[in-house]
């Protein structure tokens, strides 16, 4: 078995090669550090500066407005716990929602325990976050607001702009995870009235360990990483010059290629979801048809553990994830999945495709050629499916 069918972009992407190789000369050879006098080195602080450039200009957002972290986790705890001290003379209430990534979920978690209220609000049975449930959550307590862009799970794209809105208006602040969004949809801070963005280069065909915290001009955020004055003393520590290098690299080219890889994408996604759905019984779709990431499809096969439909499907090859990578090896189902309504058994037979950059129709057809088949022999050996055909041929 050669063959390697990589559907796990979700959790993460491949490093482009051109990524890398702007890279290599960041170890081999351009190895000062930003801080330092000499142009041997304060060459190195021009370079970090452009690429923060890149970035802003893809959000539409100022150059001074963009910090450097080590990754989208690091990102979305910085929101919200520096927020949380730096307003919490104006209260103590966050509000968020039940499908965020754990990153989210278990700082608003941190931060309940330290005397800090939060909301965590439902969605709709698509996965979507109802922009009436945002405002009518909003008290004069309410400091930050925070929904991510796009779900990791099951790919719903999420109505930001009218959050944003409803946020700006009300004065409070909005904080959007947009991991998985960042490179794959357009997203301009001041269309969608972002007041903060968690993103990752890992996700977006970049180095994994760098990331970015947007931080709109005159929020009052604490400083995250006590010590030197890097990323205006608000992130201290020697830069990592390589990987910013990287993420920039990465960030122009998910930026330049967007609509086009875009609509390469979610043409085959739709053409995967619908073989999927015409040709295996008792299976759904998760998510949203039309507000979904490109690259995302997430289904449910009745009668099926998603663990074992995983491990044979990595026997022909297949890379896929059941639920997020850090919800697998825990035996409950996905916090995504059931806050959409499925029941356990459904939820459980869960798999999530993602496509990448070098996805093809024919590694789709192979996986659903696959697919088929080790499903059609999971529901064979299971005495659920048994029981079931029984009653039906009754
Ligand atoms: C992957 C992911 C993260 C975490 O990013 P890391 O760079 O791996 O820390 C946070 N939020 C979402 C939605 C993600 O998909």
């Amino acid at each position: 078995m050669d063959r390697l069918i990589y559907l796990d972009n979700a959790a993460t992407t491949k490093t482009a090669p051109e990524v890398v190789e702007a890279m290599i000369p960041y170890f081999t050879e351009n190895y000062g550090n930003p801080s330092s006098v000499y142009s041997f080195a304060s060459k190195n602080k021009d370079a970090v500066t452009e690429q923060r450039e890149i970035i802003a200009r893809a959000l539409g957002a100022q150059t001074n407005e963009i910090y450097f972290t080590a990754g989208g986790s690091e990102s979305d705890n910085w929101a919200l716990k520096a927020t949380a001290e730096a307003y919490e003379a104006k209260g103590k209430h966050i509000i968020t929602t039940k499908i965020e990534h754990h990153a989210i979920l278990h700082t608003g978690e941190y931060l309940e325990k330290r005397g800090f209220e939060v909301t965590y609000l439902d969605v709709d049975e698509k996965g979507r976050v109802r922009p009436e449930d945002v405002e009518a959550a909003i008290r004069p307590d309410t400091i930050l607001i925070s929904v991510m862009f796009a779900n990791n799970e099951i790919g719903t794209i999420e109505p930001i702009k009218e959050i944003g809105q409803i946020a700006r208006r009300h004065g409070v602040l909005f904080h959007t995870d947009a991991v998985q969004a960042f490179g794959q949809i357009p997203i301009n801070v001041d269309e969608y009235c972002i007041d903060m963005l968690s993103a990752s280069g890992h996700k977006l065909n970049g180095p994994k360990g760098i990331g970015f915290l947007y931080i709109r001009k005159g929020v009052k955020i604490r400083s995250f990483v006590h010590g030197g004055a890097q990323e205006r003393k608000r992130r201290a520590g020697t830069e990592n010059v390589p990987g910013i290098i990287g993420l920039g690299k990465a960030v122009e080219r998910a930026v330049a290629s967007m609509a086009e890889r875009s609509a390469k994408e979610t043409r085959l996604r739709d053409y995967l979801i619908g073989r999927v759905l015409e040709e295996i019984p008792y299976c759904r779709l998760n998510g949203d048809a039309k507000d979904r990431l490109p690259n995302n499809a997430n289904f449910s096969f009745q009668f099926i553990e998603g663990e074992s439909l995983l491990i044979m499907l990595d026997m022909k090859g297949i890379c896929a994830s059941s639920g997020s990578a850090c919800t697998s090896g825990s035996l409950d189902p996905s916090h995504v999945l059931l806050a959409i309504g499925l029941p356990h058994e459904i939820a459980h037979g869960s798999l999530r495709l993602t496509l990448g950059e070098e996805t093809t129709k024919e590694d789709i057809d192979y996986v659903v050629d696959n697919l088929k088949e080790i499903v059609a022999r999971l529901r064979d050996m299971s005495p659920l499916y048994e029981d079931f055909v029984k009653k039906n041929n009754r």
